[in-house]
């Protein structure tokens, strides 16, 4: 571990949760020339970097990059990595305001959103958690398993994640090849024999939450075929309420897809189908899912002069074996921090922890999608950071921190021995990413990923360590 010029710092924060609103808080505190402040990041995984690592798709390694900002921070004096261990069993919330004087929830969005459906609960109906993470190679999702023999995949949702998703389910083994992809999903998705991905929203294409430039990277990829089901939804204005220019960007691009009777037709393309207005309302099927059941929308103005969808009884049947679900993420509720249900994210002001009656509780902070929601791209952190920096800091100034019973920095790591938990340091996490970027070299990819609990654990030097408890 680093350790600070002059012994032991000023104060003391622990970040739970190593993902971009993590190291996002812990750059700034460490970094504070004004006073001496030590981070140790808490991760429930052997590796740091959160979504850059597991959420990021794998054919987008320039957004993968910033990882390099993040492994300047854990070079920095004052910081350590507490991977492996699990904030809320292994180490309480009360466990950490015992040794610092700020805690800083940075643990992102965990769960996904149910669709609420018959049949969703079938097998071949699966979340974009789950997905993601097993191409991704997170660990706690190397052994799912994808029913990929099927023709046609259905994606239900509109926002970047369901790009993601049908760009996966199309790429070529060559576009694949290239990437950190996990192995385990390399194989099966070259493999498979999803032909036509069809990307389900329920409102129209001017509503959709994904972004032109990723809608405009299907242009760019030789192995998909875009479709635009029912073109004339095109014609749809965007919301009087919105600025319009991303929403008329998007549309020129359908519009694009639509016009060139989907862009390329010839060759072995794979298609990815968009079709608007539409809301899955059964998935079907014997033991596993064999159809998909959606219902035709309008669309209605809403007092916001914002355009919602409504259902009109027109149903229609699609056959299908996969069903994924990209309908957004929520937080989970960490023990004794007070939590919005409602929202998924903690209760909180300028990313100070809040009690339900709106008065702050001493050195405890939020960041990132717990704080927010599961919303914006990885630099939208370093501005929603700053903000529960500054309050930190201020509080800290003011002497409104929490004062903690056990500030030696070694006393948490010898609480974390007591408990058996095998704490995968900073080194340790640096053996397994040489072991990764090495097996990378050899392969021309940018690594090639460990994605088991055992293999992590075994190169990290903590075997036995895991699973998960
Ligand atoms: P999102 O952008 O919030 O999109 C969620 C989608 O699900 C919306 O289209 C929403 O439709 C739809 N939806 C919600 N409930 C539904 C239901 N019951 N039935 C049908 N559709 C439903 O969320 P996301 O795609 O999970 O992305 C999360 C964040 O990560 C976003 O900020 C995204 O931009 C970001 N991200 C960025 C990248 C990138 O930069 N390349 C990649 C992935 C993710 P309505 O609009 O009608 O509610």
């Amino acid at each position: 571990m680093a350790s600070l010029p002059n012994g032991g710092p000023e104060f003391r924060v622990a970040v739970v949760g190593s993902g971009p609103a993590g190291f996002y808080t812990a750059g700034p505190l460490l970094s504070d020339a004004a006073r001496s402040i030590s981070v140790d990041v808490f991760d429930r995984l052997p590796t740091p970097w959160g979504l850059v690592r597991s959420g990021v798709a794998p054919d987008h390694p320039k957004l993968k990059m910033v990882s390099a900002v993040f492994e300047k921070t854990a070079s920095r004096p004052g910081f350590r990595f507490f991977g492996n261990v699990r904030v809320g069993s292994d180490v309480t919330r009360a466990d950490l305001l015992r040794h610092y004087h700020a805690v800083v929830y940075a643990t992102g969005a965990e769960n996904d959103r149910k669709l609420g459906i018959p049949g969703e609960h079938l097998p071949g109906s699966h979340s974009a958690l789950q997905f993601v993470g097993w191409y991704n190679g997170h660990p706690d999702f190397s052994e799912e398993r994808f029913d990929l023999s099927c023709e046609r995949a259905v994606v239900v949702g509109n926002g970047n994640v369901a790009l993601d998703l049908a760009r996966m389910l199309s790429l070529s083994r060559e576009d694949l090849a290239c990437t950190d992809v996990a192995d385990h999903a390399l194989e099966r998705l070259a493999e498979s024999a999803v032909r036509e991905t069809i990307v389900v929203g329920r409102r129209g294409p001017a509503q959709a939450s994904f972004t032109s430039p990723e809608l405009n990277e299907f242009a760019l990829l030789e192995s998909i075929r875009v479709e635009v089901h029912e073109p004339s939804v095109l014609e749809f204005a965007p919301d009087p309420a919105s600025s319009g220019s991303e929403e008329l960007r998007r549309l020129e691009l359908l519009r694009q897809f639509a016009g060139a009777g989907g862009v390329r037709a010839a060759g072995d393309c794979r298609t990815v189908q968009f079709r608007f207005l539409s809301s899955p309302v059964a998935i079907r099927g014997e033991d596993k899912v064999e159809e998909i059941v959606l219902e035709r929308n309008e669309l209605y103005l809403d007092d916001s002069a914002t355009f919602r969808a409504r259902p009109t009884g027109e149903l229609v049947t699609v056959p299908t074996g996969l069903v994924l679900r990209a309908v957004g993420y929520g937080g989970t509720e960490l023990t004794g921090v007070p939590f919005d249900a409602s929202k998924g994210v903690i209760a909180q002001r300028q990313g100070r922890v809040v009690s339900p009656s709106g008065s702050p509780s001493a050195g405890e902070y939020c960041v990132g999608w717990i704080k927010r929601g599961p919303t914006g791209v990885i630099g939208t952190n370093k501005r929603d950071a700053l903000e529960t920096v500054t309050a930190l800091l201020a509080d800290l100034d003011a002497g409104v921190g929490n004062v903690p019973v056990e500030p030696c920095p070694d006393a948490i790591l010898e609480l974390l021995i007591a408990r058996g938990v095998q704490v995968v340091d900073q080194e340790c996490w640096q053996r397994i990413d040489s072991h990764e970027r090495a097996r990378g070299d050899a392969a021309s990819r940018p690594r090639v990923k460990a994605g088991r609990w055992d293999e992590l654990l075994s190169l990290a030097g903590r075997p036995g360590g895991g699973p998960p408890r």
